[in-house]
């Protein structure tokens, strides 16, 4: 059965093809870090085992296709993809065909000549220059190839690029969604669209010039937005606070007063630090000094959020019905200032709440506490998971789903009276 994202728009996924015996182009994320010619790391290599190995289930004729690093159009040996062909083929317990490049004709004789249950990997995709400029050639090429194309790879669906884009136009049997892929799309759907008195957003980290995006989008769906980290910085000296030598980003101390100005006329609470753990230089042998007010005196910096501000952040949060969570709420790397960062993925962990945590370092964070299993759900996405949950269209998904236009159309005219209401400030001019 196909998912239902929202009344308007629903998911098919690859239980909902038949494609018994068939083939079928999977869009992968293999891009893992290699080092001396190996997989480093093979995190995303397991993460899509399940919808291979669904499809191998099946019968199916499988066609791999992944980019690796930036190889920018040329064939660049230190990113080829074979070393993650070994590691899948020990995975799958089965042999795994690499072609020599991603598309051409040998390419084409290996995919046409696969036999039922066999895997062949695509070389590199990036190794083509089209594939970042959604190149209609390479998207016919790689569509000529299938039957079917599954989109698995959630980290690149933001970008709009031939293997996850362009090649759905070209599909005559049918496109749709793998097990990673729903998963994700699932999960944050839950966030984009809990009631605004449901949810509670967390976000933090380095900079307020990183996540201006997700920051107005909170404002617009969360009820209370609480913010740590060094971006915390740049919103207490935009209310005139003292900050010492803390991160502040100048630039967008006017940024930071209008959303403040824009969280009160909606009645949002953007909740900041009230108390902080701060050292005299960025260091991890630093002495931890403890500031127990907001203004931190000069010749301190804000490493992470104190006793009184973790309290209270854990409050909101124990009443939350929906959870999200974006960026450290401290250099958590160093063991002194971690503490206000694991708190919260304490209060995570103990939430009833439906609960998401996306971000690179946030993630390295919540795997880091040992409370990663007791999470709702945490995004592999990055980019792609902050792009989706600022409400944003992702093209890698709008390819894959499916609208019904009267019913869009009625929510668009809904959304429009809505934006025409007054008293919204205008905030986009940054
Ligand atoms: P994510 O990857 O989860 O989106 P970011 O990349 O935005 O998170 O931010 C993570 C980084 O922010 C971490 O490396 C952390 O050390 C740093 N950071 C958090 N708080 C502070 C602070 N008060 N001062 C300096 N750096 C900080
Ligand atoms: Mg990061």
């Amino acid at each position: 059965m196909p998912i239902q994202l929202s009344p308007d728009v629903s998911l098919t996924t690859i239980e909902d093809l038949d494609i018994e015996g068939r083939l079928v182009l999977i869009r992968v994320d293999f891009n893992t870090p290699i080092a001396d010619g190996r997989v480093a790391d093979d995190t995303r290599i397991r993460a899509a085992l399940p919808t291979i190995q669904y499809a191998l289930k099946k019968n199916a004729r499988v066609i791999l296709v992944s980019h690796l690093g930036r190889p920018k159009g040329k064939e660049v040996e230190a990113l080829s993809l074979a070393p993650v062909g070994d590691v899948l083929a020990e995975h799958l317990g089965q042999e795994v065909t690499l072609s020599d490049r991603p598309l051409g004709e040998a390419s084409a004789f290996l995919s046409q000549n696969l036999k039922e249950g066999e895997v062949l990997l695509l070389e590199n995709v990036r190794f083509h220059g089209g594939e970042t400029k959604n190149n209609e050639h390479l998207a016919r090429e790689l569509a000529a190839f299938t039957d079917f194309y599954i989109n698995d790879a959630f980290g690149t669906a933001h970008r709009a690029h031939a293997s996850t884009t362009g090649i759905t136009q070209f599909i005559h049997e049918g496109v749709a969604a793998g097990y990673l892929m729903v998963e994700e799309v699932r999960a944050l759907s839950q966030v984009l669209n809990a009631k605004r008195s449901e949810l509670v957003a967390v976000i933090g980290g380095a900079k307020v010039s990183d996540k201006i995006s997700i920051l107005k989008s909170l404002v617009l769906r969360a009820n209370s937005v609480l913010v740590g980290g060094a971006m915390a910085y740049t919103f207490l000296a935009a209310q005139g606070h003292e900050v010492g030598s803390s991160l502040v980003e100048e630039e967008h101390l006017k940024t930071a007063q209008e959303l403040l100005a824009f969280a009160q006329e909606r009645g949002v609470n953007i909740i900041l630090p009230v108390d902080h753990l701060a050292a005299a230089e960025f260091n991890e042998s630093a002495i931890p000094v403890s500031i127990d007010q907001i203004d931190i005196p000069d010749g301190l910096m804000g490493l992470d959020i104190g006793p009184k501000t973790i309290a209270a952040f854990q409050e909101v949060i124990s009443h939350a019905q929906v959870l999200m969570w974006n960026g450290p709420m401290g250099v958590f790397e160093w063991p002194s200032f971690s503490t206000g960062t694991f708190a919260i993925a304490e209060a995570f962990a103990s939430s009833e709440a439906y609960s998401v945590v996306g971000g690179g370092d946030s993630v390295r964070a919540i795997h880091e506490s040992g409370l990663a299993d007791q999470v709702g759900h945490i995004s592999t996405g990055g980019g792609a998971s902050l792009e989706f949950l600022e409400g944003k269209p992702l093209p890698g998904i709008e390819a894959i789903i499916k609208r019904d236009a009267e019913l869009t159309a009625l929510k668009e005219e809904l959304d429009r009276e809505l934006a025409a209401q007054p008293k919204v400030a205008n905030i986009d001019s940054h």
